[in-house]
């Protein structure tokens, strides 16, 4: 592979969490202007065959991670979540058809996630303990959602990007894992951000990494890491290794900058990131700062 030679962190370095938010290629906030939800049956599904790939990069690099998935992609694909889960990675929910939570009240949120895991379930087979809110819409304007999920239980969420974007953010919240409701084991684990230049940006995934060249991200990461001393949480989307997928020209240039730009170097890109770093299952990493959090309770 090309690219300059950057630091390996050592074996037994710190573990990392990876996640795949798996939704196909048409149930991005890119396009939701120019695809309706009710079109989404009718159009070419590729997120189980860009999954097998996610799954196949994974196995080369000898990587566990976690899959966020939207309950409408389990429910059409029960066998893609049994080899998932089958291939020891984390099942986690998405929610069920990607609204943003700040869009859905708490009512419609409590049932949209409840949906979701009863199905994420039964498909898979295995119990759900986390969860992270498309887009990463829980913010200054749900202070209800984090409450909703620890009345139903759920472990961790991973859901907060603390950071000022303009699609999302919540430029108050911590950037590292906290606990968001008073008397509540629920634990969150924001989006990684790192800080140059007096800004702060999302460095965790998405287009940040696809983007931008990938000495960025291992910059991220390996900062995040050592200046911090604490975990990265990174995420990628199936259709993200997806060359081939369909193209809307009807979507908004700056849309469309977004979802199809370097598509075909996302692959080998992120081959360089799953052996440069230890990479683990989000619950893994949650039960590392749960240790870390009680540690400081007691330590206060
Ligand atoms: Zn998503």
């Amino acid at each position: 592979m090309s690219g300059p030679d950057l630091p390996r962190v050592p074996a037994g370095g710190m573990l990392n969490g990876m996640s795949v938010d798996v939704e196909d290629w048409f149930q991005v906030g890119a396009f939701e202007r120019v695809i309706e939800r009710s079109a989404w049956d009718t159009l070419e599904r590729r997120v189980e065959a860009n999954c097998d790939h996610v799954l196949a990069l994974f196995d080369e690099a000898g990587v566990k991670a976690t899959f966020f998935t939207l309950g409408w992609v389990a429910e059409r694909h029960p066998a893609m979540m049994r080899r998932i889960a089958a291939q020891g990675h984390e099942i986690a929910s998405h929610g069920w058809d990607h609204q943003r939570v700040f869009q859905m009240g708490e009512a419609a949120f409590s049932e949209d996630i409840a949906r979701a895991r009863a199905v994420l379930e039964d498909s898979s087979g295995c119990t759900v303990t986390g969860y992270r809110a498309p887009s990463f819409s829980i913010d200054a304007r749900t202070p209800w959602a984090h409450e909703v999920l620890a009345r139903q239980g759920y472990a961790y969420s991973s859901s907060v990007a603390p950071i000022v974007h303009d699609h999302y953010g919540w430029r108050e919240a911590p950037r590292f894992a906290f606990r968001p409701v008073a008397g509540s084991p629920l634990v969150e684990v924001p989006v990684t951000t790192m800080e140059w230049a007096g800004r702060r940006m999302a460095a965790g995934g998405g287009g940040f990494f696809r983007l931008l060249p990938y000495g960025v991200s291992h910059w991220a990461v390996d900062r995040v890491n050592r200046r911090d001393g604490r975990p990265a949480a990174f995420y990628f989307h199936p259709w993200e290794v997806d060359p081939g997928q369909p193209r809307r020209h009807d979507a908004p240039l700056r849309s469309r900058f977004r979802h199809y730009t370097n598509l075909s170097v996302m692959a080998g890109k992120l081959k360089r990131l799953l052996a440069a770093f230890e990479w683990g299952r989000m619950d893994e990493v949650v039960a590392a700062e749960v240790a870390r959090l009680d540690a400081e309770q007691v330590a206060a």
